[in-house]
């Protein structure tokens, strides 16, 4: 068996849908369990329908809930058979007059909790996921539609909620298991639900950790995250076009590299993929023949000694300088304590004698953890800022990767700089205004010799 996942972009319409159909016929073989993501930007529209919603702009919220309905029914038309279009009416008509009057719901209480976001963002994959199995039945293939929330079970934190692995394990192997032996199983990414059936998610991006979830267990011999670029590139494309595929690299850099806002892959994906020693391979959607990036336990040998460079944008920096001269002892805990009660991840730490630099993505709760630090330190803040972070296992044996980086970086202010304490990564805070200069600078120092064993070049843009 294989899980092949298909994100927002590889089921956006009813021709990619048929591209996917493709995708997976020629596999039928191996025994497919496919997790789709919601078609295109739907997470988003879902989102914005929830928050028009508790503004109260009915108009507005009416005008989208009908746009997504319309354009679900549009491109499920072109992909599903006459006969079953009346089946397809009812139970799009059935899914939407549910979620109209969750969000009218919403639009009277005027408030917006995790549980209700959740309730509302489910759409998205409950429905692809139903229509996608309607598409490969019209494409010949024996198809059956599995409810993730039925065999997902999480925790109750909504919005960001982690699976009960035990439970979800054992339940996909007596559900997924006997279904996949006659047929392809469809389900939903993303979503999941309580012990008590109540829906949550596994917080945005979480696709990819589904995937991997059903992977483990059902003990799938390979997890496969189609997507819309040719693998894990050298650099994230949105900021440096012209990265390089990377061809193999190992769990703890691909890990690395998503927490440090590899977008491509969800951070926990390979959570459950180095448990059982399973490889995760990226794929193109558009491009099924490019042989993608193959995520492995082992290291792999390699002559350059950066793989990839992550960027993580909008960053908020925090100093904090203690107002007596010298650190007291207990400072540090004071100030970990208050980011920890405020629920802040805090992403990067420097310290001096009498100061402390950190970094957090979320801002939330930014002016109230600023109140309480200044109880008893001086706090500022600095907004738009961006952790650039150079990934590879071979950054731990190799003396004078930081004078490289500094020395290609003339002229561009680094705030902070850290070499993490998992020896595989050197990550640094610059403005965000600079963070395409960086990029490409690092990106020329680091790759512009390459092994082929481990990267293929790309020749369109630097030919
Ligand atoms: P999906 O909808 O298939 O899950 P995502 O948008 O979540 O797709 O992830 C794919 C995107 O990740 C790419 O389009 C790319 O812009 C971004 N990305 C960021 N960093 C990298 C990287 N190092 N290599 C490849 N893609 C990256
Ligand atoms: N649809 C969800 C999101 O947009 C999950 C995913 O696509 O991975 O965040
Ligand atoms: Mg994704």
């Amino acid at each position: 068996m294989i899980v092949m996942k298909f994100g927002g972009s590889s089921v956006e319409s009813a021709a990619a849908i048929e591209r996917v159909a493709g995708i997976v016929k020629a596999r039928v073989e191996r025994r497919p369990v496919v997790v789709v993501s919601a078609m295109g930007k739907t997470t988003n529209k879902l989102l914005a329908i929830a928050a028009a919603a508790i503004e109260g702009k009915r108009h507005e919220y009416i005008g989208q809930l009908h746009d997504l309905r319309d354009f679900h029914s549009r491109e499920a038309r072109l992909v599903v058979p006459l006969a079953e279009r009346a089946e397809l009416d009812r139970t799009l008509d059935d899914h939407f007059q549910e979620l109209t009057e969750l969000v009218k719901g919403l639009a009277v209480l005027g408030e917006l909790t995790p549980r209700s976001i959740d309730a509302i963002s489910s759409y998205g994959e409950r429905l692809s996921s139903y229509i996608v199995t309607l598409a490969f039945r019209h494409f010949g293939m024996k198809t059956e539609h599995l409810d993730s929330r039925h065999v997902i079970v999480t925790d109750k934190r909504h919005t960001q909620a982690a699976p009960n692995f035990p439970e979800t394990y054992a339940r996909l192997r007596a559900k997924v298991i006997p279904l996949a032996q006659e047929h392809v199983v469809v389900m939903g990414g993303f979503i999941g639900s309580t012990e008590n059936g109540v829906t949550t998610t596994l917080g945005r991006g979480g696709s990819d950790f589904t995937a991997s979830i059903v992977g483990a267990g059902i003990g799938a011999e390979e997890i496969q995250i189609w997507t819309d670029v040719d693998g894990m590139l050298t650099a994230d494309p949105t900021i440096l076009a012209g990265g390089h595929r990377v061809k193999t690299i190992s769990f703890d850099e691909a890990a690395e590299l998503a927490y440090f806002g590899a977008k491509v892959l969800h951070p926990a994906t390979v959570v459950p993929a180095i448990e059982k020693n399973i490889p995760v391979l990226i794929l193109n959607s558009r491009r099924p023949d490019v042989p993608g990036t193959r995520i492995i336990a082992e290291t792999v040998a390699c002559d350059n000694v950066v793989k990839s460079i992550a960027c993580k944008r909008k960053i908020t920096v925090v100093n904090i300088q203690a107002t007596r001269m010298l650190m007291a002892h207990g400072f540090l805990h004071r100030i970990f304590e208050v980011f920890d009660r405020y629920e802040t991840a805090v992403d990067m730490v420097s310290t001096s004698e009498v100061s402390v630099s950190l970094t957090i993505d979320n801002t939330k709760s930014v002016d109230a953890i600023l109140k309480e630090l200044r109880e008893f330190a001086e706090a500022s803040v600095e907004h738009h800022q961006a952790i650039v972070c150079l990934v590879g296992e071979n950054i731990r044996f190799t003396p004078g990767v930081a004078r490289r980086v500094f020395n290609s970086l003339d002229g561009i202010n680094i705030r902070m700089i850290s070499q993490g304490a998992s020896l595989l990564n050197i990550s640094f805070v610059v403005a965000e205004a600079d963070v395409h200069r960086t990029v490409e600078a690092l990106h020329e120092e680091f790759f512009a010799e390459l092994d082929p064993e481990v990267f293929e070049r790309n020749e369109a843009v630097h030919a």
